[in-house]
Parts: structure tokens; C-alpha cells; sequence
């Protein structure tokens, strides 16, 4: 699929959408997900053109992971959580849709996974949970 550089998550890199940043680097963003399938839900996006993972270059795929890997030390940190499901989806036939690769990273069990894009999170409660995470970051 041919990458379209006017997806939403082109446009929060681009800075014409707002996020709730949580972690930046010179190779990729980590903020909360707008409609949360559990609290503290956090994307990571490479600054990169790459819809999914068969396109993302392998250097980028190194910093997204490096990344998830200060996010869920801090989301363990700063909510008092264990569990941290890892998705990753690939192609509108699997369910995604939004075409810029991102990492999911969900503090919650598979079993009690909520609905993919149901609830829309209310802003103050993210600005809240990003400043924890960020909080955490920033102090390491
Ligand atoms: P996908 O199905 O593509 O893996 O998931 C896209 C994710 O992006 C969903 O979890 C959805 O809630 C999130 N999302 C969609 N639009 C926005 C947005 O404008 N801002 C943020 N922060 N997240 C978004």
C-alpha cells in the first residue's frame, strides 16, 4: 500500500494535530491512544513513511522497540501495572485503520482487552495519564 502522508498520525508528527506526548526522539513519538482499550493506552509511531511492518526500514523498527521499552517500564511505574499487551496490526483487512505504522501498548490482560476504537477518552483524564508516564521518563 502506498503511504499516504495525510493520515492522522502524519499529521501529529507533522504538528497539525495535538497529542498527549508521552516520549520523543529523533526517530519516533510515544503518546496516549485517543479512544483507550484500557487505561494508559500509548501508541509509539516511527517519523518515517511506513504503513505497516513490512515496510518500516529495520533501523526504525530498532527505535520503535527501543522506545516501547522505556514506555512500559514507565506505564509500570508510574500505574501500578504488571500486564502490558503488545499489538501491532497489519492492513485494513486485520483491522487497522489508521496507515502509519504504530505499536499499541495496552496495560490491561488479553482477556480483558476492550473494544478497538469504541470510546473516545476524555482529554483531562489523558493529559493526566501522559504527565505520569512522563514524569517517570523524565526522571530516569
Ligand atoms: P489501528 O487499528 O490502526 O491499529 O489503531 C489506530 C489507533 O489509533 C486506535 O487505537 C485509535 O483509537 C487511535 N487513534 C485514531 N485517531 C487518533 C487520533 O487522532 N489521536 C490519537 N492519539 N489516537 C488516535
Amino acid at each position: 500500500m502506498t503511504y499516504d502522508n495525510t493520515n492522522i498520525f502524519a499529521k501529529i508528527l507533522r504538528g497539525e494535530i495535538s497529542c498527549h506526548k508521552v516520549y520523543e526522539d529523533d526517530k519516533t513519538l510515544a503518546f496516549m491512544d485517543i479512544m483507550p482499550q484500557a487505561m494508559g493506552h500509548v501508541l509509539i509511531i516511527p517519523k518515517c513513511q511506513a504503513v505497516e511492518l513490512s515496510d518500516l526500514p529495520c533501523e526504525y523498527a530498532c527505535a520503535v522497540f527501543k522506545t516501547a521499552q522505556k514506555i512500559i517500564t514507565a506505564q509500570r511505574k508510574a500505574l501500578g501495572v504488571d500486564g502490558i499487551v503488545q499489538v501491532q496490526i497489519n492492513h485494513a483487512k486485520a483491522g487497522q485503520s489508521v496507515f502509519h505504522y504504530h505499536m499499541h501498548l495496552i496495560p490491561t490482560h488479553i482477556h480483558e482487552l476492550s473494544k478497538h476504537e469504541s470510546i473516545m477518552a476524555d482529554q483531562d483524564e489523558l493529559a493526566e495519564l501522559a504527565n505520569k508516564i512522563r514524569t517517570v521518563i523524565d526522571d530516569e
